[in-house]
């Protein structure tokens, strides 16, 4: 292949795929690199895309039976201590009509079928013979001319363009080769993710969960579901399987000397988790390196002359307890960075200063809107009073509230007064609830 392409895309992940729907829209030739056997191939998530950016890149995707699982009408938030939970459970029938609040994907099944889609919006536009997806094959360098990135390298091969979107992913080594993020990352700020697969008779998954037809839920933990590591758990609904996990802060992991595959057996233990998923068999265990949603990971610039980077690999991911969003960040960021390279073709005009309206676009989106207005929440969720002392107290008050006795009960300001005494103090309560409040 010696001809030049508009813009060479690295990697076919959430990022990457809608980078690669909207140039194919905008009838961009382009060339979109993928190390894995096929789009999917490589990718862990807990699984829920947050959002409607996906109606944006597939209208009416819901019409289709194929990409994702449920969606999620069913949110609950659960505060654990070693026997107990206490959870802030919300189901709406507002969250049955579409563009639905959140999917559940399996990301080998999503990134294939978008994937396709990608493909056939590829094949209806001018570039049908001359834009290529292209699988099994590992981008090892950005090559760049004066300062402007001009084309990718694998191997002995060499591919040029006017244009290239880093989508690599949080594991962004090329986003470093280019000295965009060069600053040492602290291990504080990087977590890692487990995930069970675990299947059960489809029916047995409904009548356990509530669901109805295509209604899922989404179940986020806190406290002791990582066993005293910072971090917290999360399980779906899919189809016929549950996606359960933990993200674990990685310093935290080190110094405590555990093993997340350890603790992630201590969750499956607990009796709330336990009942959830009796009867389920795994089949499959993967683990992946995750941001922590802190901003401090972001490189300051994600845009070179002729080059943006988006997703993941910019660490645009937001994890403040509610939910973990990063595959919503990856694919309005995909969307952000392929209309800058359109704009930058139609204006003949690749430049830093032309690159960098896709930063400008982003920092104007929701993305880094939220990501900045969210910061203190995120460092919240890692605050040991809030990660570790409040679940015992929360769950030590829920087992006084809730127990019936044949004895005086009594009052609930009581009770709380006993928790609190014995897990924390009104002081330590105080400057949480004023974090809380200038957090959310
Ligand atoms: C356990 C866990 C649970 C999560 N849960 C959720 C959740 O519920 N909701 C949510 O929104 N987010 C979740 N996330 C985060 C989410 O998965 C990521 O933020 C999202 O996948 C980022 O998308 P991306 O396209 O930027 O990167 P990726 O999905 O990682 O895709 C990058 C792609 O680039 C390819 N690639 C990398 N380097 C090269 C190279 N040199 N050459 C060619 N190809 C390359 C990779 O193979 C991969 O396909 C979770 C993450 C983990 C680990």
């Amino acid at each position: 292949m010696d001809e030049k392409f508009d813009c060479i895309i690295v990697g076919a992940g959430v990022a990457g795929l809608a980078a690669a729907m909207t140039l194919a829209r905008n009838n961009m030739k382009f060339l979109l690199i993928e190390k894995g056997e096929f789009p999917g191939a490589k990718n862990v998530s807990g699984g829920v895309l947050w959002g409607s950016d996906l109606a944006k890149l597939v209208p009416n995707y819901w019409e289709e039976d194929a990409g994702w699982d449920r969606y999620i009408n069913h949110r609950r938030l659960t505060f654990m201590d070693e026997q107990s939970a206490f959870s802030i459970d919300f189901k709406s029938s507002h969250f049955n009509e579409t563009p639905y609040t959140g999917v559940v994907v399996l990301r080998s099944r999503f990134d294939r079928w978008l994937a396709d889609k990608v493909q056939e919006a590829i094949d209806a536009s001018d570039h049908s013979m001359d834009s290529f997806i292209a699988p099994n094959i590992l981008v090892e360098e950005i090559l760049m001319d004066s300062g402007k990135a001009v084309g990718i390298r694998t191997g002995e091969e060499k591919f040029y363009a006017d244009s290239v979107i880093i989508a690599e992913g949080v594991n962004n080594l090329l986003t470093r080769q280019v000295g965009l993020q060069d600053k040492y990352v602290p291990a504080d700020h990087i977590l890692t993710g487990v995930k069970e697969i675990i299947r059960f008779d489809q029916k047995v998954l409904e009548d356990r969960f509530q669901l109805n037809g295509k209604s899922g839920m989404s179940n986020e933990f806190v406290g002791f579901a990582t066993d005293g590591v910072e971090g917290g758990g999360f399980l779906y609904t899919n189809r016929d399987t549950l996606s359960i996990g933990l993200v674990l802060g990685l310093k935290d992991l080190r110094e405590k000397e555990k093993k997340p595959h350890d603790i992630l057996n201590i969750f499956k233990q607990h009796p709330i988790i336990s009942d959830m998923i009796r009867g389920g068999e795994v089949v499959e265990y993967s683990a992946h390196v995750v941001s922590s949603g802190d901003k401090r990971l972001i490189p300051e610039k994600l845009y070179k002359s002729g080059l943006v980077v988006c997703g993941e690999a910019a660490n645009l991911l937001m994890n403040a307890g509610k939910a973990i969003q990063g595959m919503d960040y990856a694919m309005r960021s995909g969307i952000l960075a392929a209309e800058a390279i359109i704009n930058a073709k139609n204006t003949n005009d690749f430049t830093e200063a032309s690159m960098k309206k896709y930063q400008d676009a982003l920092e104007a989106s929701y993305v880094m809107k939220d990501i900045n207005n969210f910061q203190d929440a995120v460092h919240l969720l890692h605050d040991p009073v809030m990660s570790r002392k409040m679940p015992n107290l929360i769950c030590d008050f829920g087992r006084n509230f809730f127990s019936i006795k044949t004895e005086p009960t009594q009052k609930a300001r009581k009770m709380l007064g006993k928790a609190v005494k014995k897990h924390s103090s009104y002081w330590e309560l105080i400057k949480l609830g004023w974090k809380g409040s200038r957090a959310l």
